[in-house]
This record gives structure tokens, C-alpha cells and sequence, in this order.
């Protein structure tokens, strides 16, 4: 079994089963045993029903979707969407990451970025559309690139900011691509800023969908070149080598940082 998405939105189209978003959390339905994350049922939900739900695919063969809550009527546990995908199989993160990112598209694509009017959905595309000046705005993907870098029995592994100062997670050095730049282009680039270090032998391993909001994680692996390592310390607060057998905490197993580790580890 798997989720196969839908190529673009079909209105006829009503899904069997919901997935329910409220402030960015999922709702969760304590009474559905096979997969707490999913409602049969939108009724209770429909006063506080934000915009048109959006039948994104085919989870194990039952047509499914996403909707947003203005408000939680009902009395429901919430889960943050991180949590949900940390706990997920395979098949259930490609959803998540699908219909997370076509609802990300329908909320910042809701006026046209060309004139600044109203946008509406059109059929077989995910695109929305301009109602005055017919602009296309597809869901945004953004290409980052996250990259091992090892030296002999040692990887390089960096701690941010943004996951707070109580954090001990380590993870990789990893970049938005810039215009014009190629994804190994980049992958140098993100190592010499945020470390000092230059690298050789880059090679390309795997991707990664991650809606957090609409990036396409680039997985590669290099080697050590030459430099010292010089902290760029307004994204890291910490860069250094650490022995294969001997990692500190690291990232989540769902996520590419981890699992371009665990083929080094
Ligand atoms: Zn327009």
C-alpha cells in the first residue's frame, strides 16, 4: 500500500478520510484505531471550516485530504506536525508532506503576486490562478542542499541557534540554493561560510521532501579538502568532528540529516 497522489485538484472528488489541521497543529480523532491522524467526517468541523477542503491523493487506496479549522469546537488532542511525521511509515510522511505543502500553496498563493488580486483553483492543476490577469502560481518548492562532510572516521556536525541553547542535537550543514547557483555550487558555498572548510570528492546521495514550509532537501557527501574550522556564528553556535563510533545526539531517523549519517555511521 502507499499514497498516491493526485496530480491536480479534482472537485468532484469527495475524500473518505480528513486530515485536520488547527494553528498548524493536526487534530487528532481518539476514536479512529487504524490511524489517529485521519476524520471519515467533516460535519462537526463545517462552521469553522477555513476554505475549501482539498482532496490530495489516495492513502492505502481511500481517496484523502486536507482541511484547515478557523476554531476547535470539539473537544480533541492536537499533535504539532514535526511529531506526527517523527512517528510516521513511509508511505504516511509522503501525505503528510504532499497535502501539507498544497495547503501551504493555497494560503500564500490567495492573491496574485503579479496584480495583487484575487486567485481561484483550477481544475487538474495545483496551480491558483489570477482572476484578473491570469498569473499561474504553482506550489512554491524550495531546493536546499544538506551535506556529510568526513574526514577519515570523522563527520563534521554543527548545532544552530534556532534549536535553542538547552539543545544537544547535532546535525549537518545544510543551505537554501541560491539563483543562479547549481546544488553542488551551493554545497560548497554553505561549508566555506558556516565552517571555513573547502571539500572534495562531493557526490550526490538522495533527496528529501520537507514541508517545513516547501523545501526539496538535496542529500550529498563530500570529503574534507583543506581549512580550519572558523564558526560562522550567526546561524551555528557549535561546528565540529566527531568519530563515527562515537556520535553525539542526532537528528530524528526520518529526517535526510539522519539518514545520510546512518550510511556513514
Ligand atoms: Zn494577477
Amino acid at each position: 500500500m502507499n499514497y498516491l497522489p493526485l496530480q491536480g485538484l479534482q472537485p468532484e472528488l469527495n475524500a473518505q478520510c480528513w486530515l485536520i489541521l488547527f494553528e498548524g497543529q493536526i487534530v487528532l480523532n481518539g476514536e479512529n484505531p487504524e490511524a489517529n491522524f485521519l476524520w471519515y467526517c467533516l460535519k462537526r468541523f463545517e462552521p469553522a471550516i477555513k476554505q475549501v477542503p482539498i482532496v490530495t491523493g489516495y492513502l492505502h487506496g481511500k481517496s484523502v485530504g486536507i482541511v484547515e479549522l478557523s476554531s476547535l469546537t470539539i473537544e480533541a488532542d492536537t499533535v504539532s506536525v514535526r511529531a506526527l511525521l517523527s512517528v510516521s511509515d513511509s508511505t504516511v510522511y509522503s501525505f503528510l508532506s504532499h497535502a501539507l505543502q498544497i495547503l501551504t500553496s493555497r494560503r500564500e498563493h490567495a492573491f496574485c503576486g503579479c496584480c495583487g488580486q484575487h486567485t481561484g483553483e483550477k481544475e487538474g492543476e495545483w496551480a491558483m490562478v489570477c482572476l484578473n490577469c491570469g498569473h499561474h502560481a504553482y506550489p512554491r518548492i524550495s531546493p536546499c542542499v544538506i551535506v556529510l562532510v568526513t574526514r577519515g572516521d570523522e563527520m563534521l556536525l554543527v548545532q544552530h541557534h534556532r534549536h535553542g541553547k538547552a539543545s544537544t542535537m547535532h546535525t549537518l550543514v545544510a543551505g537554501f540554493v541560491e539563483p543562479g547557483e547549481s546544488a553542488e555550487e551551493a554545497v560548497h558555498r554553505e561549508v566555506l561560510e558556516e565552517t571555513g572548510l573547502k571539500l572534495s570528492n562531493l557526490h550526490y546521495c538522495f533527496s528529501q521532501s520537507w514541508p517545513f514550509s516547501h523545501s526539496l532537501m538535496m542529500g550529498f557527501h563530500a570529503e574534507y579538502k583543506s581549512g580550519e574550522l572558523v564558526l560562522e556564528d550567526e546561524e551555528l553556535c557549535f561546528a565540529g568532528w566527531f568519530h563515527r563510533d562515537n556520535p553525539p545526539e542526532l537528528p530524528l531517523e526520518f529526517t535526510i540529516a539522519r539518514k545520510l549519517v546512518d550510511i556513514f555511521i
